[in-house]
């Protein structure tokens, strides 16, 4: 039985709760799928500073940097507002993306038929919607130098960011998505603003040589950003991969992220370059959602956005695709039972509470696998 290596990282407020039903998720693999996965624990955030005064301790980044992959809950919280900026909760995140070199976020956008109704589109519009964004995590305008606010001396004060991206995080992040579209629909939009940006003529280059060098069996089409915002709601079923730059990926995965339904629904995953010999990727998996502090303790947080996160490491870090695939179903069939917790809840909906999502999820993986 091989052994895959996850180092669990709950962190603040709601995480340790939705990663405690992840743990279930996963002894349940262990027991009946043979999946032989060891999980290490450790401390990231709020709960990391007030243990070690860093967000992430040296001994936790050794663990994530030898782990196949991360799974993160949440961090944050009102307790630590006043923390110094370099050791406030979010460093942990930030640290973890910057020295496993985490460039790519994947948010996939998946409508379960179940919550069509709750989405703010028609039903005809959203239901049977699946697609996967792709953002450059680690480059662009968020990182460009200089990044400054100069002052002009007259009374005035110049803000500038620079948005730089080079050949190399270009190729690099379209990789990812002709390579995810492989495993699809076959389909990667490639998105820029080249009609106004030298950034994005590049960007647009880039993913053209690529393509045609060495996935010529994937469609590519190439769209503005700006448009794109407009297709995402009038028509986002046309989409397969999308693939974008930082800044624009930031906006369009929450758009259309939130095309279908609650944060508590939402899970991401964040992939490095594939190590040399092994091929690994570094990778991390968190929902998209905070630490959620107004329900922390009450037992209200949905977990299915930290357990589909967990969902993706089984297909994207170790190619459990079948396994992937039934939580997947599991997870569908509990909210076509009409279960729901407080944050999906709707008329006439049972509300349950994060362990009952969990056992209802377990439940439904055993009738699956009989
Ligand atoms: P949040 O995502 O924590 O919560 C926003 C709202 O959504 C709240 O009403 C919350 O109860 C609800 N919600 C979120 N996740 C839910 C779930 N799984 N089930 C049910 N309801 C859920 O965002 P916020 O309130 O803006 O931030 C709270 C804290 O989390 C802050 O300290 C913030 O910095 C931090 N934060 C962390 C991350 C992260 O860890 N990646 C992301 C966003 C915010």
């Amino acid at each position: 039985m091989a052994s895959r290596n996850l180092l669990l990282l709950p962190g603040d407020g709601i995480g340790p709760e939705v990663i405690g039903q992840v743990r279930r998720v996963i002894d349940w693999l262990n027991q009946r799928a043979n999946t032989g996965f060891e999980c290490e624990k450790d401390l990231v955030g709020g709960s990391a500073y007030d243990a070690h005064g860093q967000a992430i301790s040296d001994a936790a980044m050794d663990l994530a940097q030898s782990a196949d992959a991360v799974i993160l809950g949440a961090v944050g919280g009102p307790k630590w507002d006043g923390v110094a900026y370099e050791v406030r909760p979010e460093a942990g995140l930030l640290r973890l993306r910057k020295e496993l070199g985490l460039f790519a976020n994947l948010r996939p956008a998946i409508c379960y038929p179940a919550l069509a109704d709750s989405s703010s589109l028609k039903r005809e519009l959203i239901e049977g919607l699946d697609m996967m964004i792709v953002r450059e995590l680690t480059g662009g305008v968020y990182f460009g130098e200089p990044k400054e606010i100069i002052d002009l001396g007259n009374g005035q004060k110049r803000g500038i960011d620079t948005q730089i991206y080079e050949t190399y995080e270009i190729e690099r992040i379209v990789r990812v998505a002709f390579d995810l579209a492989r495993t699809r629909d076959g389909r990667v939009t490639s998105s820029e603003k080249r009609n106004v940006m030298k950034s994005g003529v590049l960007w647009h280059e880039v993913a053209v040589e690529v393509h045609s060098r060495e996935y010529p069996d994937v469609e590519l089409n190439h769209i503005l950003a700006d448009a794109l915002a407009m297709q995402l709601v009038r028509a986002p079923k046309q989409f397969d991969v999308i693939v974008t730059d930082n800044l624009f990926g930031d906006i369009l995965s929450d758009i259309a992220a939130m095309l279908t339904g609650s944060l508590g629904m939402l899970p991401s995953a964040s992939l490095g370059a594939p190590d040399e010999k092994t091929g690994k990727r570094k990778a991390l998996y968190e929902p998209v959602h905070g630490s959620a502090p107004d329900i922390t303790g009450k037992g209200l947080a949905n977990p299915i956005a930290c357990i589909a996160s967990f969902g993706m490491a089984l297909r994207y870090s170790f190619d459990l695709g079948d396994e992937a695939n039934m939580l997947d179903n599991a997870i569908a069939a509990v909210l076509a039972r009409g279960l729901r917790t407080a944050d999906l809840m709707g008329d006439g909906a049972d509300p349950v509470g994060t362990v009952e999502m969990g056992d209802a999820i377990l439940e439904e993986m055993e009738r699956l696998a009989g």
